[in-house]
């Protein structure tokens, strides 16, 4: 085979690996991605328990006023009646304590059942702030591993490319400018051998003879059917 081919085939396979290093530094961008969603979602769980519970607080102590206030006037009434000596009076006080007493009753079974929501909400809170707390410790922890993997990748990219620009060198200018032409439009394989008489990309034919100048010269040239380089491999 055309030594040319040869050496353009050997920068080839580093340029296909660098693609792949390209391909695994691109892919760890959205696994962060993916964790700061999940964070957000947690933090709107714990924020939305937290204003149930900033809401049920505020009817609590509305209700405790209530049943404050209802105590108040039990007692006043209870005063009231000790000091009356109508019947008529004595009746309307003890009116006025029996209202109090049920009200009082059943803010007292209110406040009860209040009580034991706030709980179950506050209860709520503390597993959604462990939540988050869990999701920003995985966050960190990923964050140092996708550090790691990219300062790697990157390494090896380097290294590819220094590889790849060391072999180069054995290509003429020209032969490399065509290929990087049809790679850059491609990012991938651009070098395609024959198989029989066919493009081995795209199966279509070339002309007889092309294709014995090919075979006679070690010539590369450009599919018609697909536009990639060509090389015939027997040559
Ligand atoms: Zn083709």
């Amino acid at each position: 085979m055309n030594p040319e081919v040869t050496a353009l085939l050997e920068v080839q396979a580093e340029d296909l690996r660098a693609y792949g290093i390209e391909d695994r530094l691109r892919a760890l961008a959205p696994r962060l991605a993916a964790l700061e969603q999940d964070r957000k979602r947690a933090e709107e769980a714990l924020a939305q328990v937290k204003q149930q519970v900033d809401a049920e607080e505020h009817r609590q102590r509305e209700l405790q006023d209530r049943l404050r206030q209802h105590r108040e006037h039990r007692a006043k009434s209870e005063g009231l009646l000790e000091k009356v000596t109508a019947p008529r009076e004595a009746a309307a006080a003890m009116a006025q304590i029996e209202q109090a007493k049920r009200f009082i009753a059943d803010e007292e079974k209110e406040l009860e059942a209040m009580q034991h929501k706030l709980a179950e909400l506050r209860k709520g809170t503390i597993e959604r702030e462990k939540a988050v707390t869990e999701i920003e410790r995985l966050q960190q922890d990923t964050r140092v591993a996708l550090d790691a993997d990219r300062a790697s990748l990157e390494k090896e990219l380097n290294d590819v490319q220094a590889a790849r620009n060391k072999k180069a060198q054995a290509v003429p200018r020209s032969l490399l400018q065509r290929y990087d032409r049809i790679r850059s439009k491609r990012r991938a394989t651009a070098l395609f051998p024959l198989r029989g008489q066919s493009c081995a990309h795209c199966d279509t034919a070339i002309p007889v003879q092309r294709h014995s100048t090919m075979v006679a010269t070690g010539a590369t040239e450009l599919c018609e059917g697909c536009g990639v380089l060509l090389y015939a491999a027997a040559g």
